[in-house]
């Protein structure tokens, strides 16, 4: 994945920030993503309060999709993933499901997904004890395992706006 090298797509917009009022800027940044085409990430930040909202769109997505992909090598943890807002992540072996949340779509990698689960999981331990605590600890060892290549996992995606993507050959696609 990298910048798309067209700068003239590149436009930087003025706009009112939702939360305070101020003037906020929003970027939009093309990115090409190969053997998929090209991409817009939305990135707006208030300097006044500090608001920031990402978006992803893939302009040749439109339908409902899903993906599947199953991770089993170090290989795998470097493949792009892009998320719109309204893709939901699930990794089943785990029991995680992450639902869509405006303003929280990101490009990253597989690595970067595992990561974001487990700062969430950290986060959620500390403030439960007995057994949600056995589980959380549980998920952050298979996640290590996972990450040294000892467990393997299922990383699913499902979008219904089309716009996220998991992008690998071996990746499972259905199109709705
Ligand atoms: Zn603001």
């Amino acid at each position: 994945m990298r910048l798309s090298g067209n700068a003239e797509l590149k436009k930087d917009v003025k706009e009112k920030c939702p939360i305070c009022g101020a003037e906020s800027e929003l970027h939009v940044l093309p990115y090409e993503i190969p053997h998929f085409g090209d991409a817009l990430m939305f990135i707006a930040t208030c300097s006044s309060c500090g608001y920031r909202y990402t978006d992803v769109m893939i302009l040749s997505g439109e339908k409902r999709r899903k993906y599947e992909l199953e991770i089993s090598s170090a290989q795998d943890l470097n493949v792009t993933v892009a998320r719109s807002s309204f893709g939901k992540i699930e990794i089943p072996e785990l029991g995680v499901s992450v639902e869509p949340r405006r303003g929280e779509a990101f490009i990253s990698t597989v690595e970067g997904v595992l990561k974001r689960v487990e700062e969430v999981v950290k986060m959620l331990s500390r403030d439960v004890t007995g057994g949600k605590k056995k589980r959380a600890e549980h998920i952050l060892k298979q996640i290590e395992r996972i990450k040294s290549g000892e467990a393997t996992m299922t990383l699913i995606i499902d979008d219904p706006s089309g716009n996220s993507a998991i992008i690998s050959e071996k990746a499972k696609i259905i199109v709705y």
